[in-house]
């Protein structure tokens, strides 16, 4: 299992160290992965004058997944736009072809007092939402602003699935729903829109391969409103990019704590990038103090969706799990009773529970 490690700016190189430290320990006891870094966003540019460094995107092609901690931070915020941090993401995610978004969202009970939720709506929760990434109505032709007949200033977007596009995705959908409760929920606007109709048709048909998966529908409203009425109905959410952007946010929010939660987005043959969804905080970078549980269940979700090793997976959630059931928490996440620890010492922390 040869894995690219891209640290990046700020908490990231803080973070990914810890989760480095993590599957390190499960390499000591037996998993064959291979580790090399490179520097990407702002760290990419100090090296080599380009946020995505060419030698960083060959290390990447040529591993199977892709470890990345977070980039940018006011220090690049100056730079013309192709050369800031951001730009290498986006870059890295096209060349990669990810076009399948994970975002997980569960709630360790020992947290259910940080969501802005009432604990027995959140507590427990556990739903993946799978979002399209790389069609939809944020690439969709033609697009623009103009002037009207009537001379005043008209703006358009298109929004366009082929049903390529849809199947692909339908199909890591239901693939990860076998892995995990076997139900999932499309979500679209089917009543109003043709792009919808057609997404619904072919997740239909997609269904059929997986006959063990309940098929769902719902409408993205319906389904914004479900998910802080009952979110714990969910298993998985398979959605378009426009509507995945928007409820992925609500869904992580229900958890309460940013510092928490990983993410993948994957290729055809389930190469994946996995990263925690925060960005590289640079009001608390370099001070020890960045919660690493993120990165380090983004790691998990690595082993788990790319390497198909449940195991290790499970190893590594079940010693998160009992980090946090000893008190053990960082700054972000701490409440009256419990014990501080910095970034380096939460790490070790994960690492002995393994
Ligand atoms: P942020 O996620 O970096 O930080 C938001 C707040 O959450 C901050 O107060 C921060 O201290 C806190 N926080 C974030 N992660 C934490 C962790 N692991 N542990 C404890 N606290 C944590 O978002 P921002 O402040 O809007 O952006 C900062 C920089 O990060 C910007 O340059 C932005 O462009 C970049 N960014 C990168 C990514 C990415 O790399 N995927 C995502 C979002 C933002």
């Amino acid at each position: 299992m040869k894995i690219a490690v891209l640290p990046g700016d700020g908490i990231g190189p803080e973070v990914t160290a810890q989760a480095v430290k993590v599957l390190r320990a499960l390499a000591r006891d037996g998993l064959a992965l291979e580790m090399e870094e490179a520097p990407i966003g702002g760290a990419g540019y100090d090296a080599a004058g380009d946020p995505l460094p060419e030698a960083t995107l060959r290390l990447a092609q040529a591993a199977d997944a892709v470890l990345l901690g977070a980039v940018g931070g006011p220090k690049y915020d100056t730079l013309a736009r192709p050369l800031r941090p951001e730009q290498g993401l986006l870059r890295i995610r096209k060349e990669l072809n990810l076009f399948a978004n994970l975002r997980p969202a569960r709630l360790y009970p020992e947290l259910a007092e940080a969501s802005t939720l009432r604990p027995e709506v959140v507590s427990g929760l556990d739903l993946m939402i799978v979002r399209e990434l790389t069609g939809d109505l944020y690439f969709g032709e033609p697009r623009g602003i103009h002037l009207n007949a009537a001379g005043e200033r008209e703006a358009y977007n298109t929004m366009r699935y082929a049903e390529s596009e849809i199947r692909r995705v339908a199909h890591i959908g239901f693939q990860i729903a076998m892995k995990r409760g076997k139900k999932l929920c499309s979500v679209e606007k089917a009543n109003v829109l043709e792009t919808s109709e057609l997404w619904r048709e072919v997740v239909i048909e997609v269904a059929r391969e997986y006959p063990e998966v309940a098929l769902s529908h719902m409408y993205v409203d319906n389904a914004a409103m479900q998910l802080v009425r009952n979110p714990k109905q969910f298993d998985v959410i398979l959605t378009g990019n426009i509507f995945g952007d928007i409820l992925s946010d609500e869904a992580s929010m229900l958890t309460g704590s940013i510092g928490m939660l990983g993410s993948a987005s994957l290729d055809a043959a389930s190469k994946g990038m996995y990263e925690p969804i925060h960005g590289s905080a640079p009001d608390i970078a370099g001070q020890d103090k960045a919660n690493p549980l993120a990165t380090i269940l983004s790691a998990a979700m690595m082993l788990r969706y790319t390497f198909s090793h449940d195991e290790a997976a499970n190893r590594i959630e079940a010693g998160v799990s009992k980090v946090l059931a000893k008190g053990l928490r960082t700054g972000d996440i701490v409440t009256p009773g419990c014990t501080l620890l910095g970034c380096a010492a939460m790490g070790d922390a994960v690492v002995a529970a393994l």
